[in-house]
């Protein structure tokens, strides 16, 4: 990986962004923030995933008033995770109106492009940075392609017009993107907020757009940067961009915190976002947040449906583990787990694995081996070999990663 891009370093309650710390992995609710309980609900779900940053949108008045009742029933049940507010249009008259909501929150996302034009765009924006100053938060100067601000780009556009030597309007509109973030972020710091407590993101939903407006924040400031790709997608689509646009960003050294933003599909878990972005750096070897599954495609030669159920027991066994693991076990997290279809290779990546299990392929014996740390320990057949197997693999991580 390139040398990380330096950037100031920004505490968000007991989470660190930027610096040298982590790259930290954030996500956002989609419930209606003024229902308390859907909302607890869900950014308890987030942050069992993983999730170290929750935003919440605050877009009415009872959603500001919601706020305090989330916080005392998640502080309740023992959860600390930062609670980022959401603010768009009418972010000053909230945070100024509903003290104890902008006291509790642990970060502000402002959107430069939605504060309203003119002198007003300026009142707004200093009023909400005002409110920052006042409690110490930290502020996330979030510019979004979908609502760039209007008298930046139509300035840009128009001098652009009048240059002897225009610019692809793509260039342009990555210009004002970024001068629409950094110069909101210096606005705040000349108003009396830290650099110390300001995160910026340009988000865009082309990957190449991405890319090339990153490297243009990179270069040019040293505020910490969050990382999204707006508008992913769905599926496959979505995180396939997603993880393209970010690993190369991150390879780079570009990026101190991410989200994956996956348009949520019919009865699917919201938590998937965060176990995406998990898997994206941990892919990267940046970090690492759950045990690897190591587990082969599977061919002609695995018997039967076995195999892709197995599969995916010991990994939905594996996270499900890791909510109470990651808090408990240290060094629990680098742990590898094979789960391979037969002979071909079963043997051989089980042994790379702490603990792998190769099970019985077609025209072979009907018993799986299982490695613990490169040796073959046991031999398993019948009917619960995925039981036996999910407690071989618990008994080894009680042995292995101390308290
Ligand atoms: Fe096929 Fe066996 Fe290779 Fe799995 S390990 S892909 S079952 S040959």
């Amino acid at each position: 990986m390139g040398p990380r891009h330096q950037t100031h370093s920004v505490k968000v309650g007991p989470v660190t962004i930027g610096g040298d710390a982590p790259v930290v992995v954030q996500s956002m609710t989609d419930t209606d923030t003024a229902d308390v309980e859907k909302t607890v609900a869900q950014i308890r779900l987030l942050a069992d995933a993983g999730s170290e940053m929750v935003r919440v949108t605050v877009n009415t008045e009872e959603a500001a008033a919601a706020v305090p009742e989330i916080y005392r029933q998640l502080r309740a049940d023992g959860y600390h995770v930062p609670i980022v507010g959401d603010f768009h249009y009418n972010g000053h008259l909230l945070l100024t109106k509903y003290d104890e909501t902008a006291r509790l929150l642990d970060k502000y996302r402002i959107n430069p492009g939605n504060v309203g034009f003119g002198n007003k765009k300026d009142d707004r924006f200093n009023a909400m940075i005002d409110v920052a100053i006042k409690y110490d938060k930290p502020v996330r100067i979030g510019v979004n392609w979908g609502s760039l601000d209007k008298e930046l780009s139509t300035r840009l556009m128009d001098e652009n017009a009048r240059s002897d030597n225009p610019k692809p309007s793509q260039e342009i509109l990555h210009e004002a993107l970024v001068l629409s973030a950094i110069t909101s972020a210096d606005a705040a710091v000349k108003r009396g907020l830290g650099e110390n407590r300001i995160v910026i993101s340009c988000k865009v939903s082309r990957v190449q757009d991405l890319i090339s407006v990153y490297q243009m924040l990179a270069d040019r400031c040293q505020y910490a940067l969050h990382l999204g790709l707006t508008e992913a997608g769905m599926g496959s689509k979505g995180i396939v961009a997603s993880s393209i646009a970010m690993g190369i960003l991150l390879q780079q050294g570009i990026g101190n915190t991410i989200r994956t933003s996956l348009t949520p599909e019919p009865n699917g878990s919201r938590d998937r976002e965060v176990i995406v972005s998990q898997q994206i750096l941990q892919a990267l070897e940046v970090r690492s947040f759950a045990p690897e599954v190591t587990a082969c495609p599977g061919c002609g030669r695995t018997t039967s449906t076995f195999f892709r159920v197995l599969t995916d027991e010991v990994d939905v066994f594996l996270r499900t583990k890791m909510v109470t693991w990651r808090h408990q076990l240290v060094g629990v997290e680098d742990m590898k787990v094979a789960v391979m279809g037969c002979v071909v290779n079963g043997p051989g990546e089980s042994k790379h694995a702490n603990i792998g299990i190769s099970l019985p392929g077609t025209g072979e014996a009907p018993s799986a081996p299982v490695f613990v740390d490169g040796k073959k320990v046991k031999t398993l057949k019948g009917e619960n070999i995925a039981e036996e197997y999910k407690q071989m693999i618990e008994d080894y991580v009680h042995k292995t990663y101390p308290p």
